[in-house]
């Protein structure tokens, strides 16, 4: 069980010297912030740590703050055959990118955190919580058992994570608000954190989003009655502004009240897309993109697609009625 598999990490990285952690591509809050979180209390023990996540080449804008002890290395830094690496937020292999290969390489133990459910269980060591909001709780459950200190660049990385998986504490459960104070009275600025994670974009943002909010459509008759909203993010589109924005564009399409299902289609090169799934209750949108291919949790998922947008479109609506049924 978890507590079994924690005590187990905790004693690997209690005698390891040198510590790879990975994140996934198109790294969040979640993943970066538990993956620095727990290599800064190794750091600050003396051990030797990078943090490294596959895609893109550049660390998002918005994520810099987190990194205080500067652990993140490009992805190139990272070895072949890492002494002993940890995995966060990352239910597959596939999800590593072009890191996925330092799982196979690794000369000792790989420890997975995570909270999805579809983990496909790679690695060694699984400590694994599908009841936590963020894989952040599960990273600060570890922290605990190693007796780390709980300060303030360590804690606003936890917060990070936490803050951004339950979508500003929408969907946390009474453990999370109880740990999210735990997390504030170390002196962690809940505003300095969220405001540039969740809510500041440079105005070219405005541009792009009523451009692309202006062509989203509604097919109130879709996911079995549900309603389906989608809106399209082309490479023009986005040309002018960071991923950060690109990955915000779900946050208002979602707010459609007609439409259970929320969807946007991010053009990553000519007929190659990436789809944010969002459900307000009813559907199980990770079973949808696993049937696509992808994952994610129950209210939000994704998954990868080759096509124009109306075939992308058409194999959403087309799982959704599978799914339904
Ligand atoms: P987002 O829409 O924020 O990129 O992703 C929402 C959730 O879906 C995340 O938990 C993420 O793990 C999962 N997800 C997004 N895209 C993919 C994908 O292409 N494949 C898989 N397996 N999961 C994805
Ligand atoms: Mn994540
Ligand atoms: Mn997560």
């Amino acid at each position: 069980d978890l507590s079994t598999t924690i005590a187990e990490a905790a004693r690997l990285l209690a005698e390891a010297r040198d510590v790879t952690l990975l994140s996934h591509i198109n790294p969040d809050a979640d993943t970066l912030g538990s993956a620095l979180a727990v290599g800064l209390a190794l750091h600050r023990r003396g051990v030797r740590v990078r943090v490294a996540f596959g895609d893109p080449e550049v660390v998002p804008e918005s994520l810099r703050a987190l990194d205080t002890a500067g652990l993140l290395v490009h992805r190139d830094e990272v070895p072949a055959d890492p002494e002993l690496l940890v995995v966060l937020d990352t239910a597959s292999l596939q999800r590593l990118g072009p890191l996925a290969d330092r799982v196979a390489g690794a000369r000792g133990p790989v420890i997975v955190l995570d909270h999805h459910v579809s983990n496909t269980r790679y690695g060694t060591v699984h400590c694994i919580d599908e009841h936590a909001e963020a894989t952040a709780l599960v990273a600060l459950k570890l922290l605990d058992e190693m007796d780390v200190e709980l300060d303030e660049p360590i804690a606003r990385c936890i917060y990070a994570g936490l803050v951004t998986d339950t979508g500003g504490f929408r969907n946390a459960g009474p453990a999370a608000h109880l740990t999210a104070a735990r997390l504030l009275q170390t002196g962690v600025d809940a505003y300095q954190v969220t405001r540039p994670l969740m809510d500041a974009h440079p105005f070219a943002y405005l541009g792009m989003l009523s451009r692309v909010l202006g062509r989203a459509e509604l097919d109130a008759s879709a996911a079995g009655g549900l309603g389906l909203v989608h809106a399209v993010v082309g490479l023009d589109d986005a040309a002018g502004v960071r991923s950060e924005e690109v990955e915000s564009v779900i946050d208002v399409v979602r707010s459609t009240a007609e439409a259970e299902v929320a969807a946007v289609l991010k053009e990553l090169r000519p007929r190659r897309w990436s789809v944010s799934l969002r459900a307000v209750s009813r559907v199980d949108v990770r079973e949808v993109a696993q049937y696509l291919g992808g994952g994610g949790h129950r209210l939000a998922a994704g998954f990868t697609f080759e096509g124009d947008s109306a075939d992308v479109v058409a194999a959403l609506k087309g799982a959704l009625e599978r799914v339904e049924s």
